[in-house]
């Protein structure tokens, strides 16, 4: 087969402007099929996305049915559909730790804006406006959008719009074992040290003053994969709880599914978040979607206050997305892939550690399910980080990219905590043939770049 015709200039403004983006022209199953005609496992669904490959029938067939039904209803007008009551039912008709309503919108960063802006609407509609203020944590990402970049704490993101983003944001240390634990320290320890930050913190703002905790289950971009310390998610949800604020995750990178259970939170004796943002996994690539869950507490606000929510986008639950995102999930439930997730993710955690974490250059190997992370470091030991700009979990990922492996490189330069990880999270379809693959390419590929540092 020759080349596919790649047209010679781009309009497109690319991430990397000096960079010719690699032109995918089609896929089987979990593979990524370029217009050289190279390959490329894609390992890490793109931004953890595509959880069920790339070829899926049944997902064409159901959006094609909606959209030859009906295309487009504006929820802001009172409408609604099929595929959207359907989603709604199959992520929530379980009620799971309370959650009952669902909003759908196109991004994770929109499902973010929606979440901060429900628990404000949540303490306004109870007569509590002096709750404007959001505890998030230091090294985090929710998003790009100025409402979901203002509680990012990532500094080199946020930079030259500072200026842009709310003053009513605060952050706290987050649970990150492998940098933020002491040495000597336990678990235990470590994690009254992090709830006493987190009282002080809403000590030092005025309890009384904050609207939500905002907090990722497992921590994605920002800390590759970082999982908390036994009981720290119980620990918030207490603090929450005894000052009124409401606690949001964001499981828009974690949740639907990539750590084993439909949402991570699952896994850390929780009954909940009052409010829950999801994406990536929901729709599994096939079209932009992502949601905001909320409790009945929530709800019961708006429903006994104005009755209104105030917040809504022209795109909310459109159709056609909400027919392909509910195709996706009926897929997962169907073929039982958290089954799947769990076996090959102890597959690919073992791999890991056995084949990936002796390397000279790699400092930890954390994660859960399907879902982890590798962090580089220039000295093993001391776990001293790569210089900040070396961006060496890029030049892994160029390298991966070039035998066929595609995983995310989250360089991390601007961020506080000096992180350079490289995040595997393969399709929740993968096989053990997939996962032996991936790891072994991947070895190669951090060997390549080791060589090359010597
Ligand atoms: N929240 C988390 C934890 C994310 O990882 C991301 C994106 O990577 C977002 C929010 C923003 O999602 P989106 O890029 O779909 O706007």
């Amino acid at each position: 087969m020759a080349p596919a015709a790649v047209p010679q200039q781009s309009n497109i403004l690319h991430r990397v402007l000096a960079d010719k983006p690699h032109h995918a022209v089609s896929s089987s199953g979990i593979n990524i099929h370029l217009a050289n005609l190279h390959n490329v496992i894609d390992a890490a669904g793109g931004a953890s996305v595509a959880v069920l490959g790339h070829t899926q029938p049944s997902v064409i067939e159901a959006l094609t049915k909606q959209m030859t039904d009906i295309s487009y209803v504006y929820s802001g007008a009172g409408y609604s559909s099929n595929s959207a009551e359907e989603l709604a039912s199959l992520i929530l008709s379980e009620k799971p730790g309370g959650l009952c309503k669902a909003i759908f919108v196109c991004s994770g960063s929109e499902a973010m804006e929606c979440a901060l802006k429900l628990a404000r609407q949540y303490h306004c509609e109870r007569g509590d406006m002096k709750r404007i203020h959001y505890i998030s944590r230091k090294n985090s990402y929710h998003g790009n959008t100025l409402g979901a970049l203002g509680v990012s704490g990532h500094p080199g993101r946020r930079a030259i719009y500072e200026d842009m983003l709310s003053k009513n944001v605060s952050f706290v240390e987050p649970c990150y074992v492998y940098r933020g634990k002491k040495e000597g320290e336990d678990d235990k320890a470590y994690l009254e040290r992090l709830t006493a930050g987190i009282e002080e913190e809403f000590q030092r703002v005025g309890a009384d003053k904050v609207a939500a905790f905002v907090a990722e289950t497992v921590s994605g971009a920002s800390l590759g994969c970082a999982t908390a310390v036994s009981g720290y998610f119980k620990a918030v949800r207490e603090v929450c709880n005894k000052y009124g604020a409401l606690m949001i995750l964001d499981e828009v990178m974690c949740g639907m599914g990539k750590t084993g259970t439909l949402h991570a939170w699952q896994q850390e004796g929780i009954t909940g978040p009052d409010i829950q943002t999801v994406a990536k996994a929901l729709g599994g690539g096939f079209v932009p979607i992502g949601g905001v869950l909320m409790n009945q507490k929530v709800v019961d606000a708006l429903a006994s206050g104005t009755g209104i929510l105030q917040h809504g986008h022209t795109y909310q639950a459109h159709p056609g997305a909400c027919a392909a995102a509910a195709e996706v999930q009926k897929i997962i439930k169907r073929d039982n892939l958290m089954q799947n997730v769990m076996e090959q993710g102890k597959l690919l955690e073992k791999l890991l550690k056995e084949t990936v974490l002796p390397l000279k250059i790699v400092g930890d190997v954390r994660g859960r399910g399907l879902y982890w992370g590798v962090e580089l470091v220039s000295d093993k030991e001391t776990k001293r980080p790569f210089d900040r700009g070396m961006a060496v979990s890029s030049k892994v990922g160029a390298s991966a990219m070039a035998l066929g492996l595609g995983v995310l490189p989250t360089p991390g330069a601007g961020s506080e905590a000096p992180v350079d990880i490289l995040i595997v999270s393969p399709p929740y379809v993968v096989t053990e043939q997939d996962v032996r693959s991936i790891v072994g390419i991947l070895k190669a590929a951090i060997e390549d770049i080791t060589r090359t540092l010597e």
